[in-house]
């Protein structure tokens, strides 16, 4: 917090804007937009505040046109919040794995699939979500032009990626439409929310429309169309705008993390750290993350999987259902598990990456064109600690511990 988000607040309620519109929402939107847009000048982008990043990929496929029997493309490598509004709308994922360079939708993958797909079903796919995972820039240049050959709209799931840049270019202002979350553990936080960067003022109209419940312009309520109560409160936009003063400390201080474990683990054998993979894409390195060799061992790795988690890992305990079984049918290696849980044993949270849809049992029956790669990811891969709250002396210390796991050949 900057100390200016109890100032917006403090406003919101000494004028009675306690509501989902005001000063705040105004004032944050219009800050969004300009950085976004990287310019004070009026542009056709437009942003609109929501209540979440998940209700903004819901919106989106709305404004794209997306219905029930609709399939839409979706990178299988994400948080699930890129692929269920895609299911709340009676509409088919149809999932697509990543490349290994960004980690991101792999652009030659995305152009078999909706081959085969209009081959298969004689139609072609709604729309493509593509995700900037760990705030990592996609090959957006190579998909965008995919999508442009099929005449395909792109949703760009930007809501770990807030400040990435691909060539310049903020990422989420590539496709139609862009995605941010201002959750509790995202870039910068309105405590929860999110945002819709929208391609014109009435597509910012229209998307309004539906987060406030798609109400007619008569005196008594009328409906023509089934809308949402998605809109940012002005209270939470009051957060935002305090948080739009530190957000580019906050991507300074997530790359210069991201250095920092870069350094801490470029002469470790078996341990790598995920890296831009070109200067034209700049990561906010929102969570910095590593592969572990399938050969490396850790300490204690041997134990990894005896008991069963208590609670999720990362401060979701009481909201997830208890785990019935220690092992589900595709699971992180046992290293990577015994150096989740040394440092754990540490008081260090780390988390395994995220779990593919393609292998999300609520997603078994949907369409996939998988190379492996994610799954790989998955087996392998760790994110590391790198918020505004760990200091640069703390991730060298946990870079140290790391090392400290590592069972070297020699020894
Ligand atoms: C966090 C996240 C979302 C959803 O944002 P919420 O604000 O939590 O609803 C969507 N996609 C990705 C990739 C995310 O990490």
């Amino acid at each position: 917090m900057s100390g200016n988000e109890q100032r917006y607040i403090k406003e919101a309620f000494d004028e009675g804007w306690v509501v989902p519109l005001g000063p705040n929402v105004n004032g944050f939107e219009e800050d969004l937009r300009c950085f976004v847009t990287q310019s004070e000048a009026p542009s056709d982008k437009q942003v609109v505040a929501l209540s979440s990043g998940t209700a903004a990929v819901h919106l989106a496929l709305i404004q794209e046109g997306v219905g029930p029997g609709d399939e839409v493309l979706c990178q299988s490598f994400t948080f699930c919040a890129s692929c269920h509004p895609i299911t709340y709308l009676g509409a088919t994922p149809v999932l697509v794995d990543s490349e290994p360079d960004t980690w991101n939708m792999d652009p030659e993958l995305l152009e078999r699939a909706i081959q085969d797909r209009i081959a298969k079903t004689g139609r072609k796919p709604k729309a493509i979500v593509v995700v900037y995972l760990y705030g990592m820039p996609a090959k957006i240049k190579e998909i965008m032009e995919v999508a442009q050959r099929y005449d395909i709209p792109v949703i760009e799931d930007a809501a770990e990626a807030l400040g990435s840049c691909y060539r310049g270019q903020v990422c989420g202002t590539f496709g139609d439409y862009g995605v941010l979350s201002f959750n509790g553990n995202k870039m910068i936080t309105t405590s929860g929310g999110g945002a819709l960067i929208c391609p014109s003022p009435e597509a910012k109209r229209e998307v309004m429309f539906y987060a406030t419940q798609a109400r007619e312009a008569y005196p008594y309520y009328q409906h023509e169309k089934i809308g949402y109560n998605y809109r940012m409160s002005n209270i939470c936009a009051g957060i935002g705008r305090g948080q739009m003063t530190i957000l580019n400390d906050h991507i300074a201080h997530h790359r210069r993390l991201a250095e920092i474990y870069e350094e801490e683990f470029k002469d470790v054998d078996g341990l790598t750290f995920h890296k831009a993979p070109s200067e034209e894409m700049e990561s906010n390195y929102w969570l910095n993350t590593i592969v572990l060799h399938p050969d490396l061992k850790i300490r204690g790795q041997e134990k990894a999987y005896q008991s069963a988690v208590k609670g999720a890992v990362g401060g979701a305990a009481g909201v997830t259902h208890e785990s019935e079984s220690i092992h589900t049918g595709s699971e992180p290696n046992a290293n990577v598990e015994a150096l989740r849980l040394a440092l754990d044993a540490l008081n260090v949270e780390s988390r395994p990456l995220w779990k593919p849809m393609h292998l999300q049992p609520v997603y078994a029956d949907v369409p996939a064109y998988v190379n492996g790669v994610s799954e790989a990811l998955f087996h392998r891969g760790l994110c590391l600690p790198s918020g505004p709250m760990v200091s640069e002396e703390q991730a060298r210390w946990i870079a140290q511990q790391i090392k400290h796991c590592v069972i070297r050949q020699e020894d």
